[in-house]
């Protein structure tokens, strides 16, 4: 049997990038995938559509990580649909970059919400279902740990505070069996971060390998964590960077 099957998970923003590659990894692993998405409804359903081809159980849900109703929502249908609630992987998340001076309350506001207070709610939400041996990944950045270029004030800062998240989470919820971790991406070709933008060659150059990682990347770590081998990992902080943060 596939590492995951009978298991139930929840990638919040899997319509794309890093998430659509773990809800595509984590479904060949044997998972049934629940994915959030926030306005490409067409590309969430891709996703579900190529779970479905390869045999694979999908199901699709707008839920704006912005909105707390909305995150708690999709924990409880999630759980209401697939029967359990196995792994949680917080994923979705916005980057605003720019001098600190120019960042305005709004986009304070906004980030925060998405970034630290989804992950932290759609945790609180998951917890009341996971099982021993439940999981709680989150995607935090190689910006948060080491601070290569100006800009990333906001963007930081919110990433940060899913190491305090997720650290203290495996101390809460290591008696029940779960584990919680962070993964730390470095640069990862998506449409966040295409591998041919703008700053795509300083970010690279930058990485102790020199290039550009795959949404696969960190989709393969994201697994890893999820099933057996991950049993005796929690509160840890898994670089997948290229070595950006060496
Ligand atoms: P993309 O912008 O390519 O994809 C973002 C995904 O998150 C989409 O599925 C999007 O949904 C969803 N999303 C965004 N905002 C919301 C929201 N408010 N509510 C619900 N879903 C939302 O990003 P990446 O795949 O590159 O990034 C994924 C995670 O990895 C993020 O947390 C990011 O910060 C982190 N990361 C990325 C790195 C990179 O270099 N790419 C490096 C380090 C960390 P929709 O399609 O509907 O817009």
């Amino acid at each position: 049997p596939r590492p995951l099957t009978g298991k139930v998970a929840l990638v919040t923003g899997g319509s794309r990038g890093i998430g659509e590659a773990t809800a595509l990894r984590l479904a060949a692993d044997g998972a049934a995938v629940a994915l959030t998405y926030r306005s490409r409804k067409d590309k969430a359903e891709q996703v579900v559509e190529e779970i479905e081809q390869a045999g694979g159980r999908a199901r699709a849900v707008r839920a704006d990580s912005g909105d707390a109703e909305a995150v708690r929502a999709s924990v409880a249908g999630t759980v209401a649909h697939f029967g359990r609630l196995d792994i949680l992987v917080n994923n979705a998340g916005i980057g605003v970059l720019g001098p600190f001076e120019g960042i305005s309350l709004d986009d304070v506001d906004r980030v925060l919400r998405t970034n630290v207070r989804a992950p932290f709610l759609a945790a609180q939400a998951a917890a009341a279902h996971l099982a021993e041996g439940g999981r709680i990944i989150s995607i935090g950045s190689c910006m948060a740990e080491r601070v290569a270029f100006p800009g990333g004030t906001l963007y930081a800062t919110s990433k940060a505070a899913l190491s305090g998240l997720t650290r203290t989470l495996a101390k809460e919820l290591g008696p029940r069996g779960i584990t919680a971790n962070l993964i730390t991406p470095g640069p990862i070709d998506t449409e966040m971060n295409p591998a041919d933008g703008e700053s795509a060659r300083m970010q690279a150059g930058l990485t102790a390998l020199g290039s550009y990682g795959r949404a696969w990347d960190v989709a393969a770590t994201v697994a890893h964590l999820a099933g057996e081998g991950g049993r005796y990992i929690t509160g840890a902080s898994i670089a997948v960077d290229g070595g950006f943060a060496a």
